[in-house]
């Protein structure tokens, strides 16, 4: 056997993750790997830790990178605060708040199912006829941008509603981290998880998680043991911590991961975090126009698109997985599929992080013009 390098095309993401990383994130990827407890390296941990509060708008204690992807911070938020037996609140509307149910099963908690169609918000009527209909609820969980059909719920009146009921919230802020409005703290979110590879435009494999105090005291209140012990923050902590300045050892910190993380986290700032958020909103704008012209529809109701994740309907008689591959082999450009009962109908076209800039949104509409050309409707 001889198996050369692997050299990958350049390609343009714009699907719904990865996006594309910039040569800044690479770049600082390639810099020498020191030591998880090299002194430089806890010096190093502390600012990641301080740029991911200022991402997430929190003064939280409990904010770090865990070492996998946005489906081990779910995971993560669950085993943490979730024991057996309870009763937790799940919105479904889309691919990721069944993950949830799934992962609250397997805990042997017991889920009790708030739905709304996909493509649309949660309704936050229905969560709080759940709270009264179930009033021993310890948990509410839901999705802020829900990536499968590129809807945003109101995550400040949802979460509202649990503390109403004097319940914790578990929020998914993957898709939304940098790319729209979210403020943990202003909002009252209680376990917050994300993704480095959406709208923070690093690298995929890397989930940022925050716990309020609220939360931790109900971790620290647990009757049972974590039933993770890769995903336990007791231990976990005992290297993200540093109130005694004495991190220890729990497993080996993808350290090059993690200056492309710091690095994109670095570059948010330079941008200002609220000029990320208006950025993904005046380029969804110009996409959405470029899209109507030529005649698509959205799949979401105007008021509760996300800027950062356009899932359009494909036009009648158009072929999805003949338009895919038709952009990626003559464009490099990849969007995304639907998922589950929208397959084969819809089109999911991102505009994360460093991805959302007009030559992008030209290089799409351009792309697109060129395959209704080639192949008629
Ligand atoms: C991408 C995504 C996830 C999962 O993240 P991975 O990094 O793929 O594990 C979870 N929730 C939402 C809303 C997502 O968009």
């Amino acid at each position: 056997m001889n198996v050369a390098s692997f050299v990958p095309k350049q390609k343009t993401l714009m699907g719904p993750g990865p996006s594309d990383v910039s040569s800044r994130v690479l770049q600082a990827m390639a810099k020498p790997t020191i030591g998880h407890l090299d002194p430089d390296f806890v010096g190093f941990m502390n600012e990641v830790q301080s740029l991911l509060r200022y991402a997430f708008k929190t003064e939280n204690e409990v904010c770090f990178p865990i070492s996998a992807p946005g489906s081990a911070g779910m995971e993560a938020c669950f085993v943490n605060l979730v024991e057996p037996g309870e009763e937790v609140i799940i919105c479904q509307n889309g691919v990721f708040g069944m993950r949830m149910q799934s992962i609250v099963e397997r805990i042997g908690a017991k889920p009790i199912l708030v739905k709304d169609d996909w493509g649309k918000a949660v309704d936050p009527q229905k969560v709080e006829d759940a709270f009264k209909n179930n009033p021993n609820a310890k948990l509410l969980a839901f999705v802020h941008a829900e990536t499968s059909t590129g809807a945003c719920s109101d995550a400040k009146a949802i979460a509202a509603i649990a503390k109403q009921n004097d319940c914790l919230s578990i929020v998914d802020t993957v898709t939304s981290l940098g790319g729209c409005p979210l403020e943990v703290d202003g909002w009252g979110l209680d376990a917050v998880y994300s993704g480095s590879q959406k709208c923070l435009s690093a690298p995929p494999g890397l989930s940022p998680v925050t716990f309020s105090e609220r939360a931790v005291a109900k971790l620290k209140a647990r009757k049972s043991q974590v039933p993770s012990w890769f995903l336990d923050f007791n231990l976990v902590l005992n290297y993200w911590d540093d109130k005694e300045k004495t991190r220890s050892y729990h497993h080996t910190a993808p350290v090059n991961a993690l200056y492309g993380l710091r690095e994109s986290l670095v570059i948010l700032q330079e941008e200002g975090l609220e000029s990320s958020w208006k950025r993904h909103r005046e380029r969804h704008i110009e996409l959405r126009e470029g899209l109507v012209k030529m005649g698509f529809e959205f799949l979401v109701a105007e008021g509760d698109r996300l800027p950062q994740l356009n899932a359009v309907r494909l036009p009648a008689g158009a072929d999805d997985a003949a338009l895919r591959s038709y952009l990626l082999d003559n464009f490099q450009l990849e969007v995304g599929a639907g998922l589950g009962p929208l397959a084969g109908k819809i089109l999911r076209i991102g505009l994360m992080g460093y991805a959302a800039n007009k030559k992008n949104i030209a290089i799409l509409l351009g792309a697109l013009d060129s395959y209704f050309a080639d192949s008629p409707r």
